[in-house]
């Protein structure tokens, strides 16, 4: 586990080089230099780089693997890409992306009000932009608007009675006018097979979103009624995130296909293309036996233009334009959240805790003399009877026996026998030892909170490769969980057997060492939540000029504590009157306190929540 699994989820994004984890790009700086590079500046607490190469990176792939499918198979329909913005909103991602997806024609997908305008005010002209979700009369007003200043816009109807919304807009905005401009129109379809995983829910007939067939029918003749059959350009589905598995995927696309190709025989002249949503799954998993897709990108293109091809061609009508929708496979890989460990807990579990005693009980004894002469031969042996003497020891305690020092040295003693002989026996990898790691596990406290960086690790189980920056050529042998600073037990990412996670074995006193989290670029950051008040880590983007040398862009530092309850709408002159008042009136204080005070209270106001380094390190 020296590599962390980097050869599974890096996609050759970071190399290992002497002990440090790098960016395998220009001159590949370390992310450790990067980091300290940051911290000099004063940036405290956890830090979240963006490396806009590496949404390039995604942009292209995606666009070369269907252009080659496309010439594989002679393919004459177009393919076209937008990104969905609930993906990421943060303007130092936006900004990035619309900038490296340049010459791509890449476009936006919006499912609210507020994603329709960032849409329009950053999608190039002539760029698709796609508007999906639920829509009431003002959103739908809005796209007239866009299509109104000269953008290329598709609204997909979601259900009948959005529909009719169109037709009233339409009507009521292009009354006056001999060439109305329309939005295109999408309809979104309800097809009967249905995604897997945990996102499953957006495809299949239960979900939120899509027409039935039946549906469908009148949806045409409401259009045609209305003149605006000729608007009628793209069909539209979304199965769910995260696929792992394509076959529900190609269930889909023969589903949609068909329907394509009957509107087509109805005379839907103007129909000329398939969104197939998003879902392009992201390998997140650190082992080999764990890994969550089982397609590569190349099959996913090939399939998608071979299933399209197939049925026009048996059906005789054009091969429809192909529309992608993938979001989570454009941003995941961008980002790298860096947090400093702050605390091992396990420190009562070392050799000079010990209180040993003239006399010990027996079996106390008899750990110790098994502690001292385990050795490789017998590491197995002497286990099974130092967990057998702990059984008896902490009954003999219950009843009365031995003393809690008698009971502390036990523990102790017990822990360390575990650990050197899964150390002894560590080239054995059996999994009786495996369960055993779960009992010596070192806590590692770090800097930062779960709930605000990794939400979907919290609220739906989702891994994320997690490293150390550092200490790389060292093979690490402390079975680890992390803890966040939340005061909330299920700010924890905990030591599963069945997926091992090492860490080294450090002393904070002396040295740094941070745990860098990778793939937070999707959903993470507008999903995260500010439970215990813990906001947005600071952010930098990290480019690289024409030498391939890095340099620092676009910093923001995480919310200090007079902003985060400014956004909680608390009165902060009221706040800050409130303070200021009370060490003014104390009486237990003399001038010279009050005015040192007041000085620091307001130095610590100006600061975000997370924690500063451990005191030892900041004197140094
Ligand atoms: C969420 C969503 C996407 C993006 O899905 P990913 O799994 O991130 O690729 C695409 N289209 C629609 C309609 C969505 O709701």
């Amino acid at each position: 586990m020296k590599s962390f699994g980097l050869d599974i989820w890096g996609d050759n994004n970071f190399i290992i080089k002497n002990d440090t984890v790098n960016i395998n790009y220009g001159t590949q700086p370390s992310l450790l230099n990067i980091t300290n590079h940051i911290r000099e500046k004063g940036y405290k607490g956890p830090i979240l780089l963006r490396f806009p190469h590496l949404i390039k990176k995604q942009i292209t792939t995606l666009f070369d693997a269907f252009t080659q499918a496309k010439n594989e198979f002679e393919y004459k329909g177009g393919f076209h890409a937008v990104f969905p913005l609930k993906v990421n909103q943060f303007p130092n991602f936006v900004y990035e992306l619309v900038e490296v997806s340049n010459g791509y024609n890449y476009g936006l997908e919006a499912g609210s009000k507020a994603e329709l305008i960032i849409a329009m005010a950053f999608t190039p002209l002539g760029a698709p932009i796609t508007v999906n979700g639920f829509k009431d009369k003002e959103m739908i007003a809005l796209c007239f608007i866009a299509a109104k200043m000269g953008h290329n816009i598709t609204i997909t109807i979601e259900g009948l009675g959005e529909l009719e919304t169109i037709i009233q807009v339409h009507e009521e905005l292009n009354k006056d006018n001999n060439t109305p401009i329309v939005p295109k129109i999408g309809v979104r379809i309800r097809l009967h097979s249905s995604g897997i995983g945990i996102w499953a829910k957006s495809g299949g007939y239960s979900s939120k979103f899509g027409l039935t067939s039946t549906e469908l029918l009148e949806a045409y003749e409401m259009l045609k009624e209305h003149n605006l059959l000729e608007s009628l350009w793209m069909i539209h589905f979304h199965i769910g995130s995260q696929m792992g598995d394509i076959a529900p995927l190609k269930k889909a696309l023969r589903e949609a296909g068909n329907i394509y190709a009957e509107l087509k025989k109805r005379g839907v002249d103007s129909l000329r293309a398939i969104n197939i949503g998003g879902g392009l799954a992201v390998e997140y998993s650190q082992h080999t036996h764990n890994q969550e897709r089982n397609y590569s990108l190349k099959e996913f293109a090939n399939d998608v233009i071979y299933l399209m091809q197939e049925i026009a061609k048996s059906k005789n009508v054009p091969e429809p334009d192909i529309f992608t929708e993938s979001g989570r496979f454009i941003a995941a890989s961008h980002s790298v959240l860096i947090a400093p460990v702050l605390e091992l807990f396990s420190q009562e579990y070392h050799e000079k805790s010990l209180r040993l005693k003239e006399q010990n009980p027996p079996l106390v004894q008899e750990l110790f003399d098994l502690y001292s002469l385990l050795k490789r031969t017998n590491a197995r042996e002497y286990l099974h009877d130092a967990l057998d003497h702990m059984e008896s020891l902490l009954t003999l305690f219950d009843l009365g026996y031995i003393d809690l020092e008698d009971r502390s040295n036990t523990e102790i003693l017990v822990n360390l026998i575990i650990k050197k002989a899964i150390y002894l026996l560590k080239d054995e990898d059996t999994n009786e030892l495996k369960k055993l790691q779960d009992r010596i596990q070192e806590r590692y406290l770090v800097n930062f909170s779960v709930f605000q960086s990794l939400p979907d690790l919290w609220g739906l189980g989702q891994h994320f490769p997690i490293m150390p920056l550092n200490k790389l050529d060292i093979k690490p042998t402390n079975p680890a969980s992390i803890w966040d600073i939340t005061c909330d037990s299920d700010g924890e990412i905990e030591f599963k057997p069945k997926i091992p996670f090492y860490l080294h074995d450090i002393d904070v006193e002396k040295e740094e060492y941070f745990l860098a989290f990778f793939l937070t670029g999707a959903y993470q950051e507008v999903l995260g939540m500010r439970h215990n008040l813990f906001t947005h880590p600071t952010e930098a983007i990290i480019k690289f000029d024409n030498d391939g040398n890095y340099y620092t862009e676009g910093l923001i530092e995480s919310q200090n504590l007079i902003d985060i309850l400014d956004d909680l709408d608390y009165d902060t002159n009221l706040i800050d009157k409130s303070l200021k008042y009370k060490i003014e009136e104390s009486t237990m204080l003399n001038k010279e306190e009050k005015r040192d005070l007041l000085g620091r209270l307001y130095l610590y106001l100006s600061e975000n929540s997370y924690l500063k380094t451990i005191q030892a390190l900041e004197e140094k």
